[in-house]
């Protein structure tokens, strides 16, 4: 093998010709490294690309007439020579694309619009998936920035090669999750039997996802059999007008928690009224039992179990706002035809139970969310899996820190949780 195929094969760089292979002080045209390399110097590998390659757009890929020279030649970052850095350089010659205008030529080593080459894209996707912040930023000597804006690539690119991605879609789950606290959501969508996620964008709205609905079009849409959602408005408007055969799943964490909330707006009640009244031993000692009228009973400590004891013999409304919130629960562990008997039945006691805040939230479950209810508990669907995905999305946003756009963040996700394959380069 001739030194300059070597080298090609080195790089992992396929359609090229190497011209020229040279070592020079680390000086970067582009900038396109972050904390430079070794003072030694850097490897420079010039190439250009075969003639059979042709000039296509660098975007859509389509034949088209060549414009000009663009800005001269450019480097590449690709793998490292033993310690040194190193760089495919070439010129980026441009093209006039009916579609995109005058743009720079499609090249075979990188993707367009970047400075690294396109087996250097894969290395950072495959590590920041499998190695910490630092490590990654250390051993690949670019910043945490890059890293993003590198993945947010690569998921792209695999996005729009695999079209088929939302084939086949019966049972999805939706929900939303705050990534600057407070401030800013995105709206996360997986897909209940590969346990995947599907989909992620800024916001959470009915345009929100009514964007999701129609990168799958109406056919897919029509699929759609059911949707795990927590009871937001606007997850429900979007299923109703974009999948005519889709039933809602109301999560089961969400309905426990609305029973949680009216249980301890009802100790709060008692509280207060026990401390107006000058009460204050009992008045203590309720403010002290709120986690042990909130936990599971299988997870309370003794002491816990004293306080809920002691509520049971002092306070009979709070005990059984207690018990409605326990029962409640029950219904959900029970599921399929003997949940729904104990759901109807738990409606008629709240609805009886003397506690306005009950009354209300039976009325509410009722009037409102009976029937999706009751399709949770006949599909055994629960947002179970949306809350886990969450769980790790949260962790991810906090790694996602210092990217530049949320875009990297949500490549992020996708690439930790959507199910792609993205593979080590020159590995199978
Ligand atoms: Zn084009």
């Amino acid at each position: 093998m001739r030194s300059k195929r070597v080298w090609a094969a080195l790089l992992e760089i396929e359609q090229v010709v190497v011209e020229s292979v040279r070592f020079e002080p680390f000086v970067s045209p582009d900038g396109v490294v972050g904390e430079g390399g070794r003072s030694d110097g850097v490897v420079v590998v010039s190439v250009r690309p075969k003639a059979g390659w042709g000039s296509r757009c660098g975007r859509c890929g389509r034949r088209c007439p060549g414009y000009d020279q663009g800005r001269g030649r450019r480097w590449w970052r690709t793998f490292d020579v033993g310690l040194h850095l190193a760089f495919v350089e070439a010129a980026a010659p441009r093209v006039r694309c009916p579609q995109h205008g005058v743009v720079v030529e499609a090249l075979p080593w990188a993707r367009h619009d970047a400075g690294h080459t396109r087996g250097f894209d894969e290395q950072v996707a495959w590590l920041a998936t499998r190695m910490a912040k630092t490590a990654a930023t250390k051993l690949l000597r670019i910043g945490w920035a890059t890293i993003g804006a590198i993945i947010d690539r690569v998921i792209a690119d695999a996005d729009a090669q695999a079209g088929d991605r939302l084939d086949g879609l019966t049972r999805i789950g939706v929900d939303e999750i705050s990534y600057r606290r407070g401030y800013k959501y995105l709206t996360v969508v997986v897909d209940h039997t590969t346990r995947r996620v599907l989909w992620l964008a800024e916001g959470r709205s009915k345009t929100t996802l009514q964007r999701f609905f129609a990168l799958l079009g109406p056919q897919r849409a029509a699929q759609i059999e059911l949707v795990s959602a927590d009871g937001a408005d606007w997850i429900f408007n979007a299923v109703r007008d974009s999948c005519p055969n889709a039933e809602i799943c109301l999560d089961p964490f969400h309905v426990v928690r609305w029973a949680g909330d009216a249980l301890d707006e009802i100790r709060r009640d008692v509280w207060n009224t026990a401390r107006k009244a000058g009460h204050t031993t009992e008045a203590n000692q309720l403010k002290a039992s709120r986690w042990a009228l909130w936990k599971n009973p299988g997870n309370l400590t003794a002491n816990q179990q004293a306080k809920l004891a002691q509520i049971q013999r002092t306070n009979k409304p709070l005990y059984r706002a207690y018990l409605l919130k326990e029962q409640l629960r029950e219904v959900f562990a029970t599921v399929g035809q003997a949940g729904i008997a104990l759901l109807d039945r738990w409606l008629y006691w709240a609805a009886r139970s003397r506690l306005p805040q009950f009354v209300d939230l039976a009325r509410k479950i009722k009037t409102y969310f009976r029937r999706d209810i009751v399709n949770t508990l006949t599909h055994r669907l629960s947002n179970g899996l949306i809350e886990a995905t969450n769980t790790k999305i949260r962790l991810l946003t906090r790694m996602a820190y210092g990217f530049r756009s949320v875009n990297a963040l949500i490549a992020l996700v996708k690439l930790h949780l959507g199910g792609y394959h993205i593979a080590l380069p020159g590995r199978p």
